[in-house]
């Protein structure tokens, strides 16, 4: 707490005076008396608290709208606009994280725009208990009408909510084409994964074209081609892509003709990453670049050994299949596995696999997912680009 780390873990909490429900607001006070600030309250979480602020100030329906207007102000001065915001530095999309939670003073929150439309989730008891009034800021600060709820991610059983995901409004349109970097992409909002489209590895898809002209590429965990459809704009000379999930792939076949690339240059499989790998292996191909981007196999720490393990199982297949000169774009977005971690784990599939690499660059989320100094969880996703030698 005096470090402005924003939870209360059940473990610290010496006693509740009142009758607190869920997502109600109560002052916390140390054990000397002093007043800390406010936080909002989760009977039923281990994080029994979550700190809406460290000064003295009401929490009510103009505390969300400032901080919601804060979070707006701050991504406009990195280049996220709004539609019809068009001052400069301007980044090339219009599909960004407009409030990541804590990072954001708005802890379990989460809003993303796609385009003209924006996405929300309450992944906590407080963001729930105030979810009209943040709806009501966003739409307010934003001027965006069109308004999705898709709070139905696993992390809610852990606060005891029930998931809820639908139109939060009239009219709103369930998908939506967004433009990256010059890409488009069809966003399935209502039933996509996370809120639609994996906005976190913006900037990385675009590094990725500069790496890819005239390689045979393979794109693992491909979702809806966000990678592939990169490697493709790069001129890479054919990539395979795989996932194991058929609306994924059907959405990613889509993306290929919005963006009229020959469907020649590019195959996707149906298939499980981990088998896929070991077929290939055992059929002796190579390739000369290896995208590997797996979902969270460890939400938290209680579950790095087994994360580790698979991590090490991906990474070491992807450097048998790598050419000499091949380059694997590795990524992490566990956060009970730390890039430290993460790095030693991919030297070990290296070493394992029988191959000499280095790790020519780092990556990791992108400025519209910014990391609370005081806040470390927030700092998630990890990437290296490693050539081998
Ligand atoms: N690179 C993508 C995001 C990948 S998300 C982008 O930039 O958009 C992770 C993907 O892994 C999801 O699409 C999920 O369907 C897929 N997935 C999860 N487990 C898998 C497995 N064992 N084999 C293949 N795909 C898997």
């Amino acid at each position: 707490m005096r470090r402005r780390h924003p939870w209360i873990f059940s473990g610290a909490v010496d006693g509740v005076e009142g009758d607190a429900a869920a997502g109600d607001t109560v002052e916390v006070r140390s054990a000397e008396g002093e007043a800390m600030g406010r936080a909002s309250y989760s009977p039923n979480s281990q994080i029994r608290a979550r700190m809406w602020t460290f000064a003295d100030e009401v929490i009510d329906f103009e505390f969300l709208r400032r901080r919601v207007r804060l979070a707006i102000d701050q991504r406009a001065q990195l280049g996220f606009r709004l539609p019809g915001d068009t001052r400069q530095p301007r980044v090339e999309t219009d599909a960004f994280r407009l409030i990541f939670a804590e990072s954001d003073g708005l802890p379990g929150f989460i809003a993303d725009v796609y385009h003209d439309t924006l996405v929300m989730q309450c992944l906590a008891a407080g963001a729930e208990f105030w979810r009209n009034g943040l709806a009501e800021a966003l739409a307010q600060e934003t001027g965006l009408r069109q308004l999705l709820e898709r709070s139905d991610a696993d992390v809610r059983e852990l606060e005891g909510l029930l998931p809820r995901a639908g139109p939060a409004g009239e009219g709103v349109a369930s998908s939506v084409v967004i433009s990256e970097h010059g890409l488009h992409f069809k966003v399935d909002l209502e039933h996509g994964q996370k809120t639609g489209f994996y906005l976190d590895q913006c900037n990385n898809r675009k590094r990725l074209r500069d790496l890819a002209k005239g390689r045979r590429v393979l794109d693992c965990f491909c979702y809806t081609g966000g990678f592939t459809l990169n490697a493709l704009r790069g001129e890479a000379e054919s990539v395979l892509a795989v996932d194991s999930s058929a609306s994924a792939l059907a959405l990613a076949g889509e993306n290929v003709a919005l963006n009229g690339f020959s469907e020649a240059r590019v195959e996707f499989r149906e298939a499980d990453v981990f088998e896929f790998l070991r077929r290939l292996r055992d059929q002796g191909r190579t390739v000369d670049l290896v995208i590997l981007d797996p979902p969270k196999f460890a939400p938290t720490a209680a579950h790095a050994d087994k994360a580790a393990r698979a991590y090490k199982d991906i990474n070491l297949l992807a450097f048998k299949l790598l050419a000499p000169g091949g380059i694997l774009v590795t990524f992490s977005c566990s956060g009970g596995v730390d890039r430290q971690l993460f790095q030693k784990i991919v030297a070990a599939a290296a070493l394992d696999a029988g191959v000499d690499a280095q790790i020519v660059e780092q990556l990791s989320q992108g400025a519209d997912h910014p990391i609370a100094l005081q806040f470390p969880e927030s700092s998630y996703l990890k990437g290296l680009i490693c050539m081998r030698q």
